[in-house]
């Protein structure tokens, strides 16, 4: 096992990874801009680093910076939690050149799940089933371009190749707007990615999110952990995520789940991993994989009892899968909020001060938080200050603890978004359980904002 792990992130992520590193004897080190100096977090693990200004691209994006700082501290791998440097392939590279572990998978693979057009043929040779769309990149004649989306049936969807975080993508509903959707996606995607490249998809109308976690080790061993719903989103960013998925038959997400296991084996996975569907109709459908730990976690934890960054590390110095699919057993239900520094209405960011700062507890109750009385939340960096998550032996008490555990949560000196989730936990959908991935927004666009600060 390592000695020592540096953590290439912020925030709760940084706080997640660093009681893992804790719990496997490992010591660790936080780098941090000057943004995130007194951040406790920063305090509590066993050295600190600052790697530069606040600006993530001159700091948590900074490689240099970072590998210096494991350099300096004579460190043996590098965790790189979610967003920032996590899903680089340089960087994977750059860290593996540089002597360090990089807690993840290859770099080639990172490489092949980043761009989704690959992404997307490696699934479908693995067997994955993936939604309807062309074989890989659209070509440039505009009549083959027409008769592909024929082919696949209106509406359709045309993405960016390198795409990401929502964006890089247009619906198209007619023949007669597709040649210009084209082109302008193209265009845009060159602009904010670097790349012209773009595919089709058929457009699913009222799919949900249901993800599948997946652990594989470089000895060509891999298991699932059943699925998470992520359909509550608002501009395709998650809000809330649930396990397991209300309504879906166990025998049906164990075949999906096996089916991801297999492409793992089949593509040399290493790590943690997640592959994202859309669920229509009792159908799966592949839309991208991500090669990282993921903000909702925490849930698949609480059902399966498995510490899921624990098993990246472990993956990473090089153990053998401990776990065989038939011990992975799902207990009960987990929900978990995400809290933003935010306005709950107007979803406009609300950095500053915590004037005070009050975390739920009771059974079933965890928070993943680094914030704390007294805490500024930094105005550089994502809005996401915590997660509230409440588990339960079925989901009506996890969703009764999540109602109880938010009505206790107290945050002052700035905004959040706990009243849209104390709305979320009443709302007949929600408790219903299975809504679509645009039922929050329309739900949001019904109820024009009612901020009365
Ligand atoms: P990103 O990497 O930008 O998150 P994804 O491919 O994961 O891109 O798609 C993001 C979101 O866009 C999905 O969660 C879904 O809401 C929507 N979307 C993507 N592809 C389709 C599709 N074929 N049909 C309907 N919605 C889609």
């Amino acid at each position: 096992m390592f000695e020592k792990i540096l953590i290439a992130n912020r925030g709760e992520i940084a706080l997640r990874v660093l009681r893992a590193c804790r719990e496997l004897g490992i010591r660790t080190v936080a780098v941090h801009s000057v943004a995130d100096t007194e951040a406790k977090y920063v305090k509590l693990a066993d050295e600190s680093v600052c790697i530069g200004p606040p600006p993530s691209a001159k700091s948590y994006l900074n490689v240099p910076a970072i590998i210096s700082a494991a350099e300096v501290t004579d460190s043996e791998a590098i965790h790189p939690g979610y967003g920032f440097l996590s899903e680089n392939a340089d960087f994977a590279e750059r860290v593996e050149q540089s002597g360090f572990v990089f807690i993840g998978p290859r770099a080639e693979t990172i490489r092949l799940m980043g761009d989704k057009v690959s992404a997307k043929d490696a699934m479908r040779a693995a067997g994955v089933p993936c939604v309807p769309g062309s074989e890989g990149a659209l070509p440039d004649d505009p009549k083959e371009v027409m008769r592909i989306a024929n082919a696949i049936g209106y509406p359709v969807i045309v993405k960016a190749a390198g795409g990401g975080g929502g964006r890089g993508m247009r619906v198209v509903h007619t023949s007669a707007a597709l040649l210009n959707a084209v082109t302008t996606t193209k265009a845009e995607a060159e602009a904010a990615f670097g790349n012209p490249v773009v595919y089709m998809e058929k457009y699913l109308e009222n799919p949900r999110h249901v993800e599948i976690q997946v652990l594989a080790d470089e000895h060509g061993n891999a298991v699932h952990l059943g699925e998470r719903d992520c359909s509550m989103q608002r501009r395709h960013q998650k809000v809330i995520e649930e396990a397991p998925a209300p309504g879906i038959d166990r025998k049906v997400i164990a075949k999906i789940g096996e089916r991801c296991a297999e492409a793992c084996r089949k593509i040399g996975y290493r790590g943690a991993g997640t592959f994202e569907f859309l669920f229509e109709n009792g159908e799966f459908y592949f839309i991208e994989m991500n090669t990282r730990v993921q903000v909702e976690h925490p849930v698949t934890e609480l059902i399966t009892g498995v510490d899921i960054v624990q098993a990246q590390v472990r993956i990473a110095a090089g153990e053998k899968l401990w776990l065989k699919q038939k011990d992975i057993a799902f207990r009960g239900h987990a929900i978990e909020c995400r809290i933003n520094a935010e306005d709950p209405f107007r979803f406009t960011p609300s950095p500053g001060r915590i004037t005070n700062w009050h975390v739920p507890g009771g059974p079933g109750i965890r928070v993943d938080s680094h914030a704390y009385n007294g805490y500024t939340v930094p105005q550089y960096y994502d809005s996401m200050i915590g997660k509230l998550i409440a588990a339960g032996d079925s989901r009506e008490q996890a969703v009764r603890r999540m109602r109880i555990a938010l009505s206790e949560m107290v945050i002052e000196g700035i905004k959040s978004n706990i009243r849209l989730h104390q709305d979320l936990m009443l709302d007949a959908g929600f408790v219903a359980g299975g809504t679509s991935i645009h039922y929050l927004e329309h739900k949001l666009e019904n109820q024009p904002g009612d901020s009365q600060d």
